[in-house]
């Protein structure tokens, strides 16, 4: 056997003393020729090893460089450092695998987001990176806690699919023709009869659709999975393959929804706030320096611990589209014309910055908003009574923007058709789907919450493409 090891984190949990460990990991500094900073990714902490003058040999000891990997088998003792309250005093070093110092480009130093973005292959290496992705694996293990603990069904929604849940279009096809010479049809179209699947396919832009037939035999399902959308928005807030969580609830209407989707996120954010209590730690003090580059009015007022215990305890701020229109209309940004986009009239879709005034500037919380115009919105919204809106419903998050979209689904036949044939919606591809509504329909709601959202809001990041590992944008799937 070779795994005997004990874990860092462990070893560094407890104030225990004077017993023999193997501890096996990266070298991430060197010291005086003695002291060896070792991480092994459990924890951000790295253990201190002491290799003691004149006990190893010269080969040995030129090799202990940072980012090789090495097996160390000593004794824990009490360390006389400070910083830590144990170390480990060598006894046997062996270089697993050498790394030479001079090419390895990770140096014991700060290094951009931007250089750590070039090479994301070797950035789980770092601090900052072992953070967030501890945090990410800890969400994602609370998501699927949350809603195994209220008795809701994971159903795996497919990822090839041939409806486009949104009727975006914004989708990457799916095809095992050979693209140099398709199929055609007489009148030269591509003739998808013949592809793999009989017709064209794409990948999944939402689970929802199919969420829903689940939600209509199992009462409460999610799914947690890739979505894909082909949108050349090259933001800071937008991925091409991105994971979304999306609980889908039979006997729900919009307030159960919103109720729902402000305990879950509370419950997530509560979960690392106790079980990734370091990295958080880490991260905080990382944006605190980060801060400090910024003029003093632009810096934020809380810092990202109290920005999360904010969040958990308070109420998020709900009001209504109508609502929130009035009040971007009567602020002195809009007067002043400091909007990209003046909102002038009710009707029109809110951009991110009308978006990040409410939550920042107005209400300085999470805000949802409900009741959404229905030409702005989705075929399968519910008609609100007023016959202008729909029982929908965005979380904005400070920071963030819109972090969860949802609503109340239309759960009456006729009034579903009749919205989809005014949409151009195809009734009849998506005969499946009207079933819900033909045999024992209910009212159902559900939401989505962008995953990577999420983690950019936990961890204070700002860029999308540092809180996924493998981040596909327009013109990058690389690694
Ligand atoms: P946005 O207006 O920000 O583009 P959207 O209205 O297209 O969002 P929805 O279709 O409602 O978003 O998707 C549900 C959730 O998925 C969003 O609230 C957001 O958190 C997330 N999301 C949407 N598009 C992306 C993307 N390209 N990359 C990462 N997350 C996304
Ligand atoms: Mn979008």
């Amino acid at each position: 056997m070779f795994n005997n090891r004990t874990k860092i984190k462990e070893l560094l949990q407890s104030d225990k003393t004077d017993y023999d460990v193997i501890v096996m990991g990266w070298v991430r500094s060197f010291r005086n020729n003695q002291f060896i900073a070792m991480n092994d990714g459990s924890t951000n902490n790295n253990l201190q090893v002491v290799a003691e003058l004149g006990k190893f040999d010269e080969t040995t000891l030129r090799k202990i460089t940072t980012g090789a990997s090495i097996k160390v088998a000593g004794s824990i003792i009490s360390s006389l450092g400070k910083g830590q309250k144990v170390e480990l005093k060598a006894k046997t070093i062996e270089i697993l695998g050498e790394s030479d110092a001079d090419k390895f480009p990770l140096q014991p130093k700060k290094h951009s987001l931007e250089f750590l973005r070039e090479i994301a292959h070797l950035r789980f290496r770092t601090n900052t990176f072992g953070s967030i992705f501890r945090i990410r694996h800890s969400l994602a293990f609370a998501v699927h806690k949350f809603f195994n603990d209220k008795g809701f069904v994971y159903l795996h929604t497919p990822i090839i699919t041939a409806s486009d849940a949104e009727g975006a279009g914004e989708t990457f096809h799916v095809t095992s023709f050979d693209l140099e010479n398709p199929p055609k049809n007489d009148d030269g179209s591509v003739n998808f009869k013949e592809d793999f699947f009989g017709k064209a396919t794409n990948l999944t832009v939402s689970g929802q659709l199919e969420g829903e037939l689940g939600a209509m035999g199992f009462g409460e399902v999610y799914t947690f999975g890739p979505t894909f959308r082909a949108e050349n928005s090259n933001t800071t807030r937008h991925l091409a393959e991105f994971w979304m969580i999306e609980p889908e609830m039979a006997f729900s209407d919009l307030d159960d929804n919103a109720n729902l989707a402000e305990e879950f996120i509370k419950y997530i954010i509560g979960y690392v706030l106790d079980n990734n209590k370091d990295d958080l730690e880490f991260l905080a003090s990382r944006l605190l320096e980060e801060e400090k580059q910024k003029p003093l009015q632009e810096r934020s007022e809380m810092g990202l611990l109290e920005k999360l215990q904010f969040v958990i305890n308070n109420n998020f701020e709900r009001l209504t589209y109508t609502e929130a229109i009035d009040i971007l209309r009567e602020s002195n940004h809009n007067k002043k014309k400091k909007f990209q986009y003046i909102i002038d009239k009710w009707g029109v879709d809110l951009q991110s910055e009308h978006e990040r005034y409410l939550v920042e500037k107005h209400f300085k919380k999470p805000v949802i908003l409900t009741n959404y115009p229905k030409e702005i919105k989705a075929f399968y919204m519910r008609s609100n009574d007023d016959g202008k809106t729909v029982a929908a419903m965005d979380i904005l998050a400070p920071g963030i923007g819109e972090i969860v979209g949802g609503s109340q689904r239309e759960e009456r036949l006729d009034k579903l058709t009749e919205r989809m044939k005014e949409m151009n919606i195809p009734v009849e591809e998506l005969s499946w789907y009207l079933d819900t509504r033909r045999f024992g329909t209910v009212p159902h709601a559900g939401f989505g919450l962008g995953f990577e959202r999420l983690v950019l809001f936990v961890t204070g990041m700002t860029n999308i493409r540092d809180v996924i590992p493998f981040p596909r944008t327009p013109k990058s799937a690389e690694f």
